[in-house]
């Protein structure tokens, strides 16, 4: 017999576990949190590696120090996690050659700042003229020298490719703070979590989360929900609310009967998916320069994003010896798909271009894969440049009983955690609003007739 509750949560990364959280505030504890990973997290995921803590999904957090305070800087004080203060500005002045060259640190921080001038200008004056098309954006700037292509990968893929003003740093301030606790950015969601479900000694022991437990079918009708897992169990509810990410929407992983409307598959399909990969290399010893203002340094190759953007961790783990390199889009696809040790070759000429021959070869490397990951299909949601409020509206809008929530439903704050936690909270309160008009209609129906 189908396992029955008040609401189902598919997924427990932040935005599921805080629907959760939101829903036992509210009294409503009559409820399932279906997972298909083998524990709680989604895109907020640490893995042991080299004798240290790292997270392969977030890292940071972003938009501190500001006029309001970002929630997840209250959880991650809350729950007492350590963070160290990160500024990536200052990468401009670290720009290597081929020949291991730094660019003198004047023409790197000019031609850093004409970029970004000249984007902005490019911005504001298609605003003006209406156009609506990103394209002409990337036309318009052509990047061609390698540290032109350095500078706009920077700019536009590994900042994110958002439009000024940034929600984030406006509402919460500009600082970021990169998370370095052996416990991962995941204690942040533990301590949560002890809120509403049981745990002990650090685990959740709730039966009402199930893990490994990968939703395959959401049947819905007027009159309730019926979802389908892998293994062949059922569970039936009043809602549902689903957290998984637009890659995972985008693919056939969860089907609708009957089929979701055209107008939220269109939604789901204009949404552009980014894939943001962080491979980290581990060595016998450091050959880096360790000084202030040296933590992050950038390669500048003929080829766009090949291997551009390295961060040292001896600010989060002194003396671990350990570089994270950043790629994204095209490049994270095509590391994904070959062997680890190819993507080390590769890594280590780069390495040896800036360094000199004489640098040891990495003991260790891990490379994580979001893309081919079936639970997540990329790394964060990206909307168009010229999105307009109807697609941000349909991506979040429900469809009869079944919510949507995530980072992608998040109008100010996607791609981020706190967009995560915050889109959490908003999707829960319409469905709590909906729920008390539901019951409304129940008592309003007369009797008599
Ligand atoms: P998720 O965490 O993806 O949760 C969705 C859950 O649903 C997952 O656990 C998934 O396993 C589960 N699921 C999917 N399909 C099914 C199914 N069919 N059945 C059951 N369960 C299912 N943000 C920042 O603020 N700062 C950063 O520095 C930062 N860096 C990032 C770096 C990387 C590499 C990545 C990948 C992300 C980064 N982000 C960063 C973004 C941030 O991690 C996400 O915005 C946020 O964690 C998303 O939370 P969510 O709840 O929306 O989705």
């Amino acid at each position: 017999p189908p396992h029955r509750c008040s609401v189902i949560i598919v997924g427990a990364g932040i935005s599921g576990l805080t629907a959760a959280k939101v829903l036992s505030e509210n009294g409503v504890d009559d409820v399932v949190i279906l997972e298909a990973a083998d524990k709680i997290g989604g895109r907020i995921r640490k893995e042991e590696f080299g004798g240290v803590t790292v997270e392969l999904g977030a890292g940071w957090i972003a938009g501190v120090g500001g006029k309001q305070t970002n929630p997840v800087w209250e959880l991650a004080l809350q729950s007492s996690l350590r963070t160290c203060f990160s500024d990536y500005s200052n990468a401009r002045y670290n720009i290597y050659d081929q020949s291991g060259k730094i660019f003198p640190s004047g023409i790197a921080a000019d031609s850093y700042k004409k970029a970004v001038d000249s984007a902005i200008q490019k911005l504001r004056s298609q605003e003006a003229n209406h156009h609506e098309d990103a394209s002409i954006l990337a036309e318009t700037t052509t990047p061609k020298t390698p540290i032109e292509l350095a500078i706009d990968f920077i700019l536009h893929d590994f900042e994110m490719a958002e439009v000024e003003p940034i929600s984030t740093y406006v509402d919460f301030g500009e600082r970021e703070f990169l998370v370095a606790d052996e416990r991962g950015y995941e204690h942040l969601l533990y301590k949560m979590a002890e809120n509403f479900l049981f745990t002990s000694e650090g685990k959740i022991m709730d039966s009402r989360l199930k893990l490994n437990t990968v939703v395959r079918e959401v049947q819905h009708s007027r009159n309730g929900v019926l979802v389908t897992t892998e293994d062949g169990s059922f569970y039936e509810a009043n809602y549902v609310i689903l957290s998984a990410s637009i890659g995972v929407l985008q693919s056939d992983l969860i089907s609708f009967t009957p089929p979701l409307p055209r107008w939220k598959m269109e939604a789901i399909r204009n949404l552009d998916v980014m894939v943001y990969t962080k491979i980290f290399l581990k060595f016998p010893y450091k050959f880096w320069p360790c000084e202030p203002e040296k933590e992050f340094f950038i390669y500048a190759h003929e080829r766009r994003g090949y291997y551009t953007f390295w961060q040292h961790m001896e600010n989060a783990y002194p003396d671990s010896n350990m570089l994270v390199v950043t790629l994204t889009n095209g490049e994270s696809k095509r590391v994904e798909a070959q062997s680890d040790q190819d993507t080390l070759r590769e890594a280590m000429e780069v390495l040896r271009n800036m360094f000199g021959p004489d640098i040891p070869d990495a003991t260790d490397i891990l490379v994580p894969r979001w893309w081919n990951n079936r639970f997540q299909r990329g790394s964060y949601s990206n909307y168009p440049i010229y999105a307009n409020h109807q697609l941000v509206h349909d991506i979040k809008e429900p469809v009869g009983r079944i919510f949507f929530t995530g980072e992608h439903t998040s109008e100010k704050f996607s791609g981020y955690v706190h967009g995560g936690y915050l889109s959490g909270i908003d999707t829960t309160n319409a469905l709590l609003e909906e729920m008390r008009r539901d019951d409304g209609r129940k008592n309003e129906s007369p009797t008599f007739l």
